[in-house]
């Protein structure tokens, strides 16, 4: 049965080279096998730009370019931790960029996909940040810095953002459920597939009168975490590290 793959917050991390290792054996198997694998955001823990020339940047680029080059569509979107990911690494790894959000027509339903930060609009300070970061003159400015300078950058943002994430209550950082509504309603669909708040789970809503469902991805920290759809339905599954 043809089926198509998705996947999000991956933060693949020079600190966690087991979940590179799950990500790159993920790659060579499973996403060989699918017609389509949706990355839907932070597969890397920060991208500094595309002349990356880390291992890491290097290992996940081949990766993704062997899967594509098998004949699976492989399709990334940015996170609030790659909004980097450019052009160059688009033509490097063989992905198609996603713009957020994005329609698909999955196996006959229209399915909205995102990374799932523009729907936590409670948390005011990190929109205000992502506006900040999304503007093509902070990009330019940053990307002229040498790659040095980019790296230390990159660990001060995740510093401050891991300060401030502790200090902000759980239901700020999950999804408003208004504005889940509001966008479903925007787009006419009556699915949705995002990440980024890490709680993987299948929800039934109500949207333009109509039943409708919200599936989350989870993250890989302790394991990987992939929704597997085919014209029969789907499945959120887990990723056991060998
Ligand atoms: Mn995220």
């Amino acid at each position: 049965m043809p089926c198509t793959l998705f996947i999000s917050d991956l933060h693949l991390d020079p600190q966690r080279p087991e979940i590179t290792r799950l990500f790159l054996d993920f790659l060579e198997n499973r996403g060989r096998t699918a017609e389509g694998l949706y990355i839907l955001g932070d597969l890397v823990e920060a991208w500094i730009g595309d002349d990356d020339d880390s291992a890491l940047a290097g290992a996940v680029c081949a990766g993704l370019r062997d899967c594509a080059g098998s004949g699976t569509a492989v399709y990334v979107m940015h996170g609030n931790r790659d909004f980097l990911l450019g052009k160059d690494f688009a033509t490097a790894s063989g992905c198609t960029l996603l713009t957020d959000p994005a329609a698909i027509d999955l196996y006959g339903q229209t399915t909205l996909l995102m990374h799932g930060d523009l729907l936590c609009t409670d948390d005011t300070e990190y929109m205000a940040f992502r506006g900040m970061v999304r503007e093509p003159q902070w990009q330019q400015a940053f990307l002229a810095k040498p790659l040095a300078e980019r790296r230390q950058i990159a660990l001060q943002l995740r510093e401050t953002s891991i300060e401030k994430t502790h200090g902000k209550l759980g239901s700020i950082m999950d999804v408003n459920q208004q504005t889940v509504v509001e966008t479903m309603e925007r787009h006419a669909v009556q699915r949705l597939i995002h990440g980024h708040t890490h709680r993987p789970g299948i929800h039934e809503l109500t949207v333009n009168g109509k039943p409708a469902q919200r599936l989350v991805l989870g993250d890989w920290y302790e394991q990987g975490s992939v929704l597997e759809c085919t014209p029969a339905g789907c499945q959120l599954q887990s990723l056991g590290m060998s």
